[in-house]
């Protein structure tokens, strides 16, 4: 099979969807690959690393989309590209088809089978293709947090560890699961005080058995919030409720308990925020400030360390790229339910229900 990776062309998206290790492995399965040139350079990987792994390099997009069996991406395709895919070819990406009507039309239209990485299921009802940019997500939080926290950019110029004879800043974290997680381990690390908030007891109890000892627990009710966002340096919100808008769990009353130059970190923001002062923001412009209250809402945080995201994020698609390069995407689904629950849509006609439901569209 002939397997096509063009540039990304989404503005700010540095990312790539093959990176030369996965092309290397592709290659080595018996597979011709083929990248679009300069595809690989905002994640940090030249045409030369694809040609060393046995990639050829493609001068355009173009001859990409028309040579290619299928395309592997990151984001959805922008109008242009929908433009080139054609009846019998692979899409394997990111769609987020839902609130796209526009894009959904066009790829119905194409005729092409389009696999979306983000309703690729797992054993444990996870979504093993968005997981790696949630741990992204997470670890950045702090990391951005402690940059907000600094004088300069309107902070409270709290240092996140403190020094000695000095305390540490004080972190909330609101949702305890995979960003909330990665967030409040690496706040952790930088020595903060850290507490996690959580509704769902289990998840509290598997923190407590792993992280008892690093950083602390409680169960997110409105007067646990409100008693600790009112001491907190930074709260990150990570709350997901699957399938819904963000709760809003922080109101802009709450903001004035707040201590001026605290710092919040929505990386909740791409589902609607759960603060209700947030609004999204970007890499250029990633953060502005409500009653003293300083905001960081970028809705795709990934995109900041394009290299780090990139591999993560090819890590978990090879198996399932490998799978559909190797089988064809039919044996492939029908091997792998799971994968079976990416197949957005197919030979012009939309195959996943929540889609469908969403746009009022047949499925
Ligand atoms: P997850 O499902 O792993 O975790 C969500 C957690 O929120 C769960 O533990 C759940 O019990 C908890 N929760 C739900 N309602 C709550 C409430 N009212 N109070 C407290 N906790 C509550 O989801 P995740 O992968 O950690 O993603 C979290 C959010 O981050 C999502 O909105 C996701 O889309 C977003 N995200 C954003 C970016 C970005 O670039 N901004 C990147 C990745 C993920």
């Amino acid at each position: 099979m002939k397997i096509g990776c063009p540039k990304e062309i989404k503005p700010q998206e540095f990312r790539v969807g093959m990176t030369p290790a996965t092309a290397g492995e592709v290659v080595r399965h018996g597979h011709d690959v083929l990248i679009e040139t300069g595809a690989g350079m905002g994640a940090g990987f030249t045409d030369e690393d694809y040609i060393a792994a046995g990639a050829e390099i493609a001068p355009d997009a173009e001859s990409v989309f028309a040579a290619a069996d299928m395309i592997v991406k990151v984001k959805e395709p922008q109008a242009v590209e929908r433009k080139r895919l054609r009846e019998g070819q692979v899409l394997f990406t990111y769609l987020h088809l839902a609130p796209d009507p526009d894009q959904t039309r066009d790829l119905i239209a194409s005729g092409a089978t389009c696999i979306a990485y983000e309703t690729v299921t797992d054993d444990r009802g996870g979504l093993p293709l968005l997981a790696p940019m949630s741990e992204v997500a997470g670890r950045l939080a702090p990391q951005v947090g402690a940059w907000t926290l600094h004088k300069v950019n309107g902070g409270r110029g709290v240092l996140m560890g403190g020094v000695p004879g000095v305390g540490p800043a004080n972190v909330v974290v609101i949702g305890g699961g995979v960003v909330g997680t990665h967030a409040a381990r690496i706040a952790a690390g930088m020595g903060a005080d850290v507490t996690v908030l959580d509704r769902s007891l289990p998840r509290l109890r598997y923190l407590d058995d792993t992280f008892g000892g690093i950083f602390k627990n409680r169960y997110a009710s409105a007067a646990s919030t409100a008693e600790l966002i009112a001491t907190a340096d930074m709260v990150i919100g990570a709350v997901l409720i699957p399938g819904a808008a963000a709760p809003k769990l922080v109101s802009r009353s709450d903001l004035a308990t707040m201590k001026p130059g605290a710092a919040i970190v929505d990386v909740a923001i791409d589902q609607g925020g759960c603060f209700e002062t947030s609004r999204a923001t970007t890499h250029e412009d990633p953060v502005y400030e409500v009653d003293g209250i300083m905001h960081y809402c970028v809705a795709n945080m990934p995109g900041a360390v394009a290299r780090t995201s990139t591999i993560a994020l090819t890590n978990a698609t090879m198996p399932y790229l490998l799978d559909l390069a190797d089988k064809g995407w039919k044996q492939a689904c029908a091997d792998d339910p799971h994968l079976l629950e990416g197949l957005n849509v197919h030979a012009g006609k939309l195959t996943y229900y929540a889609v469908g439901k969403a746009l009022g569209i047949d499925v």
